[in-house]
């Protein structure tokens, strides 16, 4: 196991310095890490059981949007960085956890990442498909090679070297270490799924999937199937069964709000964002509820019940979306798709619900959510919250915290707080990695 003293350290950094800014050492390295992933010799060092490596530039864990968008803006500065992807591509949760209709929920402007827009002749909702091609073009562009297959396990900031040092499980099960000055933290709002506890739901008899593994409606065509959730993905979930000659019923536990995707020829998020450079949150919420009651009419007539707090005023204070009806609730209202109050227990295929009634059903679907999985990999917990995964600080507070530590992706404000995240570590990062250049320049 590698091992380096005070004095080591300060050495250590100086070497550091002057390395990172040594295009040989760079370019050496680059090229390693594209043959073999593994760096440069000289910071590489080994026991028999673990492979340590000392990486110059910032260690980014998560190669999703965030990750991505933070290595992009380091790249353009000259900032070489270091991705670690647990799964074996880019944006997994898009490749792998959502359902074949997906498109962005928000209008493609709001969505691009920094220094590249999406092309031209995408449509205004990029489907999951255009938005993978323009995450592939955009690693490519910025010659992002992430480090697949490898799971951080824990990453604790080390005192006496000065660096976080990231245990790290490889492709073979291997064991590794790596150490850096700078840890970004890109693992999304989304790592893990949370599964409601709902008394006999893992005796129920049919199959129960989660919305991360629900691909189309196609399998469950001429089947009466719950939907637990009442989300944007629960909601488009719906729509997909229906759309499969499925026979979908959705559980509604709490209120919601639904909005229109579109009003008065925008979409409700542009008009969002433009309404509020204008006006307080309170107006523009009571505005956007009278178009959708205009639009939608009462929904609480057909089970949806509105929260007493507006939609963006709900969003910033809890971080819960309210949902963009992309053609659900007219489904709702012909009948096609029944609303359903909370679930009391579940035995076998027969559903019993909080108002006593009783149903079958031959398949269920969690869109209940997902959830970070910081705690349980970062030994930190000044700027990470135990309780949710989440920075403590509020937005646009919580991307920055102490010893080098950063967080890109955990705004609740889907990708463009992760670009905003994103532009800023990049710029933080700047200043320390030019002072270590001007270091360079006296040692000389
Ligand atoms: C169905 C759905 C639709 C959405 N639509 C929109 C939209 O239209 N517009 C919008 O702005 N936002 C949208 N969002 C929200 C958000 O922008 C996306 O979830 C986006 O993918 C977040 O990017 P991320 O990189 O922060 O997280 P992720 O995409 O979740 O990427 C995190 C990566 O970290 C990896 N990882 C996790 N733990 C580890 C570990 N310990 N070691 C190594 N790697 C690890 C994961 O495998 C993953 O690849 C949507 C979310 C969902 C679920």
């Amino acid at each position: 196991m590698l091992f380096l003293g005070m004095q080591t350290m300060d050495t250590w950094a100086e070497i550091e310095g002057k390395r990172m800014h040594d295009p040989l050492f760079l370019k050496q390295y680059q090229q390693k890490s594209e043959d073999s992933y593994m760096p440069a010799s000289a910071t590489t060092t080994s026991s028999s059981s673990k492979q340590c490596v000392m990486f110059p530039g910032p260690v980014i864990v998560g190669a999703g949007p965030s990750g991505l968008a933070v290595a992009a803006c380091l790249k353009e500065k000259g900032i070489p960085s270091l991705v670690i992807e647990r799964s074996d591509c880019i944006a997994s949760l898009w490749q792998h956890k959502t359902y074949d209709r997906l498109s962005l929920h928000l209008p493609k402007k709001f969505c691009e990442l920094p220094l590249m827009p999406f092309p031209f002749d995408f449509p205004p909702y990029p489907s999951k498909k255009q938005f993978v091609m323009y995450l592939e073009a955009y690693a490519k562009k910025f010659g992002i090679n992430p480090s697949f297959n490898r799971t951080v396990i824990s990453a604790e900031h080390d005192k006496t070297l000065g660096r976080w040092r990231l245990q790290v499980i490889g492709p073979n099960k291997e064991e590794e270490e790596h150490t850096c000055r700078w840890l970004i933290v890109a693992t999304g709002e989304n790592a893990e799924t949370v599964t409601p506890e709902i008394e006999g739901l893992t005796g129920f008899s049919g199959p129960v999937v989660h919305t991360s593994m629900y691909k189309s409606g196609q399998h469950f065509e001429g089947k009466k199937v719950l939907v637990v959730g009442c989300g944007n993905s629960g909601m488009e979930v719906c729509l997909d069964l229906c759309n499969h000659n499925g026979q979908p019923h959705i559980v509604v536990r709490d209120t919601v709000h639904v909005l229109p995707r579109e009003m008065l020829g925008q979409s409700t998020f542009g008009l969002s964002v433009w309404l509020l450079k204008w006006f307080p949150i309170e107006w523009v919420d009571r505005f956007l509820l009278l178009i959708s009651w205009f639009m939608l009419g009462n929904t609480a007539r057909f089970g949806l019940k509105r929260p007493n707090t507006g939609p963006l005023e709900l969003k910033s204070e809890t971080g819960k979306t309210p949902v963009l009806d992309v053609g659900t609730l007219s489904k709702i209202k012909s009948g096609d798709i029944k609303v359903k109050p909370a679930v009391k227990k579940i035995m076998g295929d027969r559903v019993e619900f909080i108002d006593g009634q009783t149903e079958e059903f031959d398949a269920v679907v969690l869109a209940t959510g997902y959830k970070s999985n910081v705690p349980l990999w970062l030994k930190e917990t000044e700027m990470f919250s135990e309780k949710d995964g989440l920075p403590r600080k509020p937005f646009p507070n919580g991307w920055k915290g102490g010893k080098g530590l950063y967080a890109v992706g955990f705004t609740r404000r889907g990708l463009m707080g992760a670009s905003l995240d994103a532009t800023r570590i990049a710029q933080d990062i700047e200043i320390c990695w030019r002072r270590a250049g001007t270091y360079q320049h006296i040692i000389n």
